[in-house]
């Protein structure tokens, strides 16, 4: 098996003591490729360092969170548009809106969701998306650039099912994680995953969150790590009924397809 970890946050201080045996689990788990999710101008840099310090296995995104869009400011997209351009780096994000926690407000996330768009639109760059309890806002703002609309997806699907027709009405690829193994929280995208075609699904584990909850036993300081992917891989194949040597080869193809690997 090869698969593809679409998204996780290895930048993060979770990672900062044993990085190289996340990785090798990782290869061990099958999984061939990570992408490692920037979140800031200075956390995309760390992305793209550890993208160019593992070729092959690790690519990188350059974007700005939501949560992070009062911190932007006008060198910004120029420091964004400079990363894009560098060896490693697939993908532009992440970035979107986030309307449950409202780390920053919402006039600044639209302002640099929109900034970012519209730097992807004009490089022809992959969107790594990032929407949280922002629908119907966030389709909106993506419907009004579709015909400059580059490839993208909207990572860490959680939504509902208008939400998720929307998101494939524009022509997004849908990003699972850990999240549909909840059974408290995750158990309507047992249903919905079989409503994704086969060529606009991918895998993610957003790790070091969203750690599987019927993972058992639960790792360290429950730490989830791109080594879990065929955890959430057989969780969807059992859900869409399908063998998880086919899903993971199509979610592992879809990621090559959408970052041009
Ligand atoms: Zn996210």
């Amino acid at each position: 098996m090869r698969l593809a970890d679409i998204g996780a946050n290895l930048t993060h201080a979770a990672f900062r003591d044993d990085l190289g045996e996340v990785l090798e689990r990782a290869r061990g788990a099958g999984v061939a490729t990570i992408v490692v999710t920037g979140t800031t101008v200075e956390d995309s840099r760390r992305a793209m360092q550890l993208a160019q310090a593992h070729p092959g296995l690790l690519h990188a995104t350059a974007g700005v969170h939501p949560h992070h869009a009062r911190e932007c400011g006008p060198d910004t997209i120029p420091a964004l548009r400079a990363l894009a351009g560098q060896p490693g780096v697939v993908a532009l994000g992440e970035c979107g809106l986030d309307f449950n926690r409202n780390y920053s407000p919402h006039p600044d996330q639209e302002k640099w969701f929109l900034a970012q768009l519209e730097l992807a639109c004009e490089l022809g760059k992959p969107l790594f998306l990032h929407s949280r309890d922002a629908h119907p806002r966030f389709a909106e703002i993506l419907r009004a650039h579709r015909d400059r609309l580059p490839q993208a997806v909207a990572h860490c699907f959680t939504g509902e099912r208008d939400e998720l027709r929307a998101y494939l009405e524009l022509g997004l690829y849908v990003g699972i994680t850990g999240w549909i193994c909840d059974e408290r929280r995750g158990k309507h995208l047992l249903g919905l995953v079989r409503e994704i075609p086969c060529d606009r699904l991918l895998l993610e584990t957003d790790a070091p969150y969203l750690t599987p909850r019927d993972l058992h036993p639960q790792p360290k300081a429950r730490r989830n790590e791109p080594a879990f992917l065929p955890h959430i891989l057989r969780r969807v194949a059992q859900a869409l009924g399908r063998p998880a040597e086919e899903v993971a080869a199509d979610t592992a193809g879809n990621a090559r397809t959408l970052f041009g690997l």
